[in-house]
């Protein structure tokens, strides 16, 4: 599926609405001829609105209209129903049972302010229709009563029916779109890794476990060393790319589903193993270490960029009951000591838990 934005997905949608409105007119022309005779003008206003919802469907499907293809199509279907009902005797035609459907389906189109000015329209409609019903037209009046029940059913099943299923499309159309906000809001865009507040909340979570279940967690603060030469050197476009290179590497190389690397911030990257002991934990930081070490970054120029990374480490058991904040700030103060000690090195926070791996 297209990658969705506020401006696709409202499109997308009022393309769906358009879609149906073509197939709801379409249905209507072909099978109410079977049910009952059909007046001539009336078809032919039909045909119209078809051409006219075909018409806004592809100005919609080809992106003529963006912002307000909403309303595009909530014009078209008022302009469609509007002189039907006026002709077909105004609040005694079957068409107005399509009136109260048209604040619903506005008010997941566009916004709920449009929903009231459409109902309060259509009220005003049906106040004046209402006034000056004995001077409208009835180009439906059938001969045998049966016929008028039957046409009555018939578009108020309609109604009823496009309605669910509007709210069908609409519901699928907003997981998918919810979906994609939660992506955005839970990655970084530059990596497509997980980010700072996506990586807070893991460890909130997998602390909480570890409290349960008296288990180990392991985390590692992961900085990029001297990366700033690396962007006066390169540019700041080979930065991001190294920046890219080194989440992939780690991602790669962290492999159980229950372990998770983020961009924690800059060229900052936190690392989380929920169930892993000290002595595991420093194995795997050093494994990641080398990886970057020996990770060849190209530039453009055929230069190759090497990086080495500080990793900060620290390990604490659930009964232990220490917020997962502070085992990451043990992890960033390890990390600040490797730097200090000449960098490219793994350094494991001196806590009471990580000499007592049992
Ligand atoms: P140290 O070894 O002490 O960590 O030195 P450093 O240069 O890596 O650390 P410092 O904090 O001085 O600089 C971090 C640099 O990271 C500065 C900034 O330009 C760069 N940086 C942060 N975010 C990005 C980014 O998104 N893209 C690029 N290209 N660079 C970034
Ligand atoms: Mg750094
Ligand atoms: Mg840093």
């Amino acid at each position: 599926m297209e990658k969705l934005s506020m401006a696709i997905y409202r499109r997308r949608l009022a393309e769906t609405a358009a879609r149906l409105l073509i197939a709801f007119i379409v249905l209507a022309l072909i099978t109410c001829p079977f049910l009952v005779p059909q007046n001539i003008l009336i078809i032919i206003i039909g045909v119209i609105a078809l051409i006219g919802s075909i018409i806004v469907w592809f100005l919609i499907r080809n992106k003529f209209v963006a912002e307000h293809a909403p309303h595009l199509v909530i014009l078209a279907s008022f302009l469609s129903i509007m002189p039907l009902v006026v002709l077909s005797g105004g609040v005694h035609s079957h068409f107005i049972f399509l009136f109260p459907v048209s604040p619903m389906m506005t008010g997941l189109l566009i916004n709920a302010r449009a929903a009231h000015i459409v109902a309060g329209v259509l009220v005003i409609a049906i106040i004046l229709l209402a006034l000056f019903n004995g001077l409208l037209p009835n180009l439906e009046i059938f001969v045998d009563n049966t016929d008028q029940t039957l046409i009555r059913a018939y578009w108020l099943i309609l109604a009823t029916v496009i309605t669910s299923i509007f709210v069908y499309y609409y519901d699928h159309l907003s997981n998918h779109f919810n979906t994609y906000l939660r992506d955005l809001a839970f990655h970084d865009s530059l990596t497509q890794i997980p980010n700072r507040r996506s990586i807070q909340e893991a460890l909130e979570l997998a602390q909480t476990a570890s409290w349960r279940n008296r288990s180990w967690l392991a985390v590692m603060m992961i900085d990029i060393d001297h990366f700033k030469h690396v962007n006066d050197k390169y540019g700041h476009a080979l930065g991001d790319k190294c920046l890219v290179e080194v989440a992939s590497c780690l991602k790669n190389n962290v492999r159980r589903n229950e372990d998770i690397v983020a961009r924690y911030g800059g060229e900052e990257f936190v690392a989380m193993f929920p169930g892993v002991k000290p002595e595991r934990m420093e194995q795997i930081a050093e494994h990641l270490r080398r990886e970057i070490e020996q990770l060849e970054i190209k530039s453009d120029e055929g230069e190759s960029v090497r990086l080495t990374v500080t990793i900060g480490c620290s390990c604490r058991q659930g009964s232990s009951r220490i917020p997962a904040i502070e085992i990451l700030t043990e992890a960033d103060e390890a990390m600040y000591l490797g730097k200090e000690q000449g960098r490219n090195r793994v350094v494991v926070a001196d806590n009471g838990d990580a000499g007592n791996d049992t």
